[in-house]
């Protein structure tokens, strides 16, 4: 259709009554992504019309019988709106990256969650010159996607902008680049060069064979992270500090495609998400320090970053442990990351003191019996089975808040040196012969 509108039909094999678009309120926009659907039609399987109606938060369903087939309009004006405020922000929801409309799948196609996991057929019908740029399977005339929630959980683009192609550590990447964030893409192809080496090494396994990668220009820095895609938001004007930020989210976000520990079914498992996030936010800094993307300064300061964040936790966020707070990632977001964090740092700088393989050898073997996944009770029995007990004795005393007296005696044992001052937090890797100072577990390289 027009520039700014896509007409979009949905056909399904099996018929059914409810649809989902993701659901990302603003104060400017209470309907989020819904908004954005317009001329909604539903159609039984023998083509007859079928009243369909908004059911709120992002949801739509025919009351009077069951539909095989939508039609709409989906009007890219995403950019009316700013999606920091109170939502994920626009990595996670749409953008225009150099002429090219770009969407997350649930943020244009309304998607049956509950029916059972299918093969997808997609067939786009273009202004000429226009090319997609998606994770699916380019088939000539259509794309394939293997299954439904694929769909939804990644990120795709339609326009005339032309995406470019590198390999690093066995991995395919598809990049799809804001021309604006030029002057910071050899970095950011230095770290996405480098990291999916150290992250296989670690996991002892790659993530997968290709991921399509969306870089947006945007006021705040930030990522997000789909099935075959990501996408990351980066703040102009470019700024040296902001790389700090930003460079630690890229590699969080890449993370991701490698921990996956806290999924069944694709789904985040609620009270594992302090591993989800926390782990993933440790392991990041820990193998980009390895890696020499953190000099001891930094990593100080990351570590000390870490307890203040727990500290904060403890004044705003009321969680009734660290599982339950990944109900409500948003309102706890401390107690999820900080407290994660914190508690995969000690327990790698534990086990280390033995063998400085044995968090990795850990976190592997979690990995690798995972089965359909874990929930919080086959977890922490498992890990505890793997640590000796170490994990629930780890886990429990950061959710008994230590004080700092106790957190300066544990950290001292792991060969590091904390400081409190009420919500200031200084971090020093003492100097001495012992080779864990700077902790061998964190070490960047000796030139640094
Ligand atoms: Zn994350």
């Amino acid at each position: 259709m027009g520039e700014d509108i896509f007409a979009v039909t949905l056909e399904q094999t099996q018929a059914s009554s409810r649809w989902d678009l993701a659901h990302f309120p603003t104060p400017d926009r209470p309907q989020a992504q819904s908004a954005s659907v317009r001329a909604l039609r539903a159609y039984t399987s023998e083509g007859e019309d079928l009243a369909i109606e908004y059911i709120g938060d992002g949801a739509w369903s025919t009351p009077d019988g069951q539909a095989s087939r939508l039609t709409y309009q989906l009007v890219a004006d995403h950019g009316e709106v700013d999606w920091n405020i109170s939502a994920p922000g626009k990595d996670e929801v749409a953008d225009i990256i150099d002429g090219t409309y770009v969407f997350a799948g649930h943020a244009f196609f309304l998607i049956d969650w509950e029916l059972p996991r299918c093969d997808v057929t997609v067939s786009f019908d273009l202004p000429s010159g226009w090319q997609v740029v998606s994770p699916w399977d380019d088939r000539g005339d259509h794309h394939w996607v293997r299954e439904t929630w694929a769909l939804g959980q990644n990120m795709f683009g339609m326009g005339p902008a032309t995406p470019y192609s590198t390999s690093s550590g066995g991995l395919d990447l598809t990049w799809l680049v804001d021309p604006r964030l030029a002057p910071i893409m050899p970095t950011i192809e230095s770290i996405l060069g480098d990291l999916p080496a150290a992250y296989t090494e670690f996991w002892g396994e790659a993530a997968g064979e290709a991921y399509t990668i969306f870089f947006m220009a945007d006021y705040t820095s930030d990522g997000g992270v789909f099935y075959d895609s990501f996408a990351m938001r980066i703040a102009l004007p470019l700024r040296s500090a902001d790389q700090i930020n930003w460079s630690h989210t890229l590699g969080h976000e890449v993370m991701h495609l490698w921990n996956p520990i806290g999924r069944t079914s694709g789904r985040n498992v609620p009270e594992l998400e302090w591993v989800i996030e926390g782990f993933t936010d440790y392991l990041t800094l820990k193998l980009m320090a390895q890696a020499g993307y953190w000099d001891t300064d930094l990593l100080e300061q990351r570590i000390a970053n870490i307890f203040r964040g727990y500290y904060i936790a403890g004044l705003v966020e009321t969680p009734e442990s660290i599982a339950q707070a990944g109900y409500a990632k948003g309102d706890n977001w401390y107690s999820v990351y900080s407290a994660g964090s914190l508690i995969a740092m000690f327990l790698d700088a534990e086990l280390s003191q033995d063998d400085p393989e044995r968090f990795a050898d850990v976190m592997r073997q979690l990995a690798a019996d995972r089965g359909d996944g874990y929930s919080f009770e086959t977890f922490m029995a498992r890990f505890d089975t793997l640590t000796d007990g170490r994990a629930s004795e780890i886990y429990t005393w950061i959710e008994s808040r230590p004080s700092n007296a106790e957190y300066i005696e544990r950290m001292s044992d792991a060969g590091m040196d904390i400081s409190f001052f009420v919500d200031e937090v200084y971090v020093r890797f003492p100097a001495c012969d012992d080779q864990r100072c700077p902790p061998d577990f964190l070490a960047p390289p000796p030139d640094l």
